[in-house]
Parts: C-alpha cells; sequence; structure tokens
C-alpha cells in the first residue's frame, strides 16, 4: 500500500513514489532545510496549529520562505493526509509532515522546495520500549550549541543526532540516545525531549538547549493542570542517576518511560512507568482520546 501514498511537492499533489527534486537541491547538497511533524491520533491531527507555528518560527529563522501563509501550508496538510487515510487501518496513525529546503540556487535566483509527506507511525518496532521502559545511552556525540545553530529551530541537520544513534546502537542495539549539551547537562535525543522527576517534581531542561517540543510543552500543561510541580532546570548525570523517574516526550511517543541511563536504573525500577509518568501518560491519552501505551502495547 505505501506506494500508493500521495505527497505534495511544489505545487503539485502527487503519488509518493512519483516524487522527484533537483539533485542540486541544497537542502542536499547542504542540509540546509526546515522541517515539522505532528501525528494523528485515531485518524484526527493533533495540534497543527502550534506544529505550524514552530514550522513558520524556524522558517524565519533560518531565513527561509515557504512561498505561502501558514493557511495555506494547513488546508495542503489536511489534504496530503485526507487522501492518504484510506490506506491505513483503523488502529494505524500517521507522522504528518512539512518540510521546506532552500532549493536550487541559479543564476534566475531560487526557489525553495516544499514538500509536504505521511508516513505510518512505527509501533511495532517501538513497542518494546511502553512495556521494558527506554534504557537511555548518552553518547560522547554532544548536541549542537545554541552559539553553532540554535536547536530551538527545526533544522533538518541531524548529523549530529545520527552519529550519536549510531555510536548509542553499537553499544545497545535497543538503546536510546539523549545527548549531552556544552555545559554537560542531558539536553535531548533524536526528536525526544528529557524529563526527569525528583521528589515530586517534573523537570526538563531549560529551552535554550532544546527544541522546543509541542509534546513536551503539552506534558507540563498536563502536569500544571493534575498540580504536579514542573521546573525547566540543568539535569547533570547525578541528577538522572538519582531521579526516582525518567520518560522522554516525543510525537509518536507522546511520553514513554526511562528505564535506565547508561545501565543504572532508574528509581527501584520494579514499575515502569513510575507512578508520575503513569499519572502524566493516562493524563495524555485522555487528551488525546487513545490509550497511548496500549496502541504499542498491541504491537507486540
Ligand atoms: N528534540 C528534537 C531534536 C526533535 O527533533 C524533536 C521532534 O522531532 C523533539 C525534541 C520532540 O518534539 P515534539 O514533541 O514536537 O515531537
Amino acid at each position: 500500500m505505501e506506494s500508493d501514498r500521495v505527497a505534495y511537492v511544489n505545487g503539485k499533489i502527487i503519488q509518493e513514489s512519483l516524487a522527484s527534486i533537483s539533485i542540486h537541491d541544497r537542502g542536499f547538497l547542504q542540509g540546509y532545510s526546515v522541517f515539522d511533524t505532528t501525528r494523528t491520533f485515531k485518524h484526527r491531527i493533533f495540534k497543527l496549529e502550534e506544529h505550524l507555528n514552530r514550522f513558520y518560527n524556524s522558517l524565519k529563522y533560518a531565513r527561509l520562505d515557504p512561498g505561502m501563509p501558514r493557511t495555506e501550508m494547513a488546508q495542503i496538510t489536511m489534504e496530503v493526509l485526507e487522501t492518504n487515510l484510506p490506506l491505513i487501518d483503523d488502529d494505524d496513525d500517521y507522522w504528518v509532515t512539512q518540510r521546506v529546503s532552500r532549493g536550487v540556487s541559479g543564476p534566475d535566483g531560487e526557489a525553495p522546495t516544499v514538500i509536504v509527506e505521511t508516513v505510518p507511525l512505527p509501533f511495532k518496532a517501538r513497542a518494546k520500549y511502553y512495556r521494558d521502559g527506554i534504557p537511555v545511552v548518552v553518547p560522547s556525540v554532544r548536541r549542537t550549541p545554541p552559539e553553532v545553530l540554535s536547536p530551538r529551530a527545526k533544522i533538518q541537520n541531524y548529523a549530529n543526532l545520527v552519529q550519536a544513534e549510531f555510536e548509542v546502537k553499537d553499544k545497545n542495539p535497543d538503546g536510546w540516545p539523549i545527548l549531552l549539551d556544552m555545559n554537560g547537562n542531558l539536553c535531548e535525543g533524536p526528536g525526544s525531549n528529557f524529563f526527569i522527576v525528583k521528589d515530586g517534581v517534573v523537570v526538563t531542561p531549560r529551552e535554550q538547549f532544546v527544541l522546543a517540543g509541542i509534546s513536551r510543552s503539552t506534558t507540563i500543561e498536563l502536569a500544571q493542570e493534575l498540580g504536579i510541580e514542573t521546573k525547566e532546570a540543568d539535569i547533570d548525570l547525578y541528577d538522572a542517576y538519582t531521579a526516582d523517574e525518567a520518560f522522554v516526550t516525543s510525537t509518536s511517543f507522546c511520553i514513554c518511560p526511562v528505564s535506565s541511563i547508561n545501565g543504572s536504573n532508574i528509581g527501584d525500577s520494579v514499575m515502569v512507568p513510575g507512578p508520575l509518568t503513569s499519572r502524566l501518560l493516562d493524563a495524555y491519552s485522555g487528551l488525546v482520546g487513545i490509550d497511548i501505551s496500549g496502541q504499542y502495547l498491541s504491537r507486540l
């Protein structure tokens, strides 16, 4: 069925398998492009407006002009998604992504490459993390610091995150990287923000050093609604090793418990997820109208 999906590419909605972009595209030549990704829950798109706001902020930071207002980007996104939804089962869902690259630069100026696409979420491959928790491994590769390129913008160049992933997978094939920032504090991994729970307080790194994940802000809002204290603060390895609970947030995971860091169990590790992580995950499931871990666990 995969080849039947459509994508929007530079003004046209076409079959994904027929889509092509120039070999001179600067997204490919220089890694110069920006993207954003949301997902569906029960086939309904999640927080599209928030994702597009972040997308247009990333574009502004990167000095990229998509050539269309966000209302048009939203309309194209919905058209691609609605065309592709009949291709997946009722209990499957999509990642939904917009991408803009610098495109081709030539004597006639430059035009961005604009893509909107959907990909089925990898429930089966990641289901084990809801059963066992995520074994986090901290690689030697550090996250790009704001002085080099702001991690707050969702820039397509994931070279350092992918390098980290290779290093971690060599140590533990199931391992999930969470990188240190240049100050030696834990910051984020490929596509995921990091949280710890200590003495009843939910703590996550400051926004200056990480992408402000939409699932991160959703989790903070849910915690506040539940009367749980939240804090943005530096988290070093001591904080992580001695945390009561830890979890990651991302568009695909929403909230997923962490079982260990560099082989050191989190909390008493008898219960994954821990009690506060559980409450937050339940609240997230309530918000999106789906049993989040159940959707993953059903694939085991
Ligand atoms: N951190 C990075 C580097 C990311 O690329 C992402 C998302 O892909 C996240 C965090 C999580 O953001 P969100 O919750 O919006 O998916």
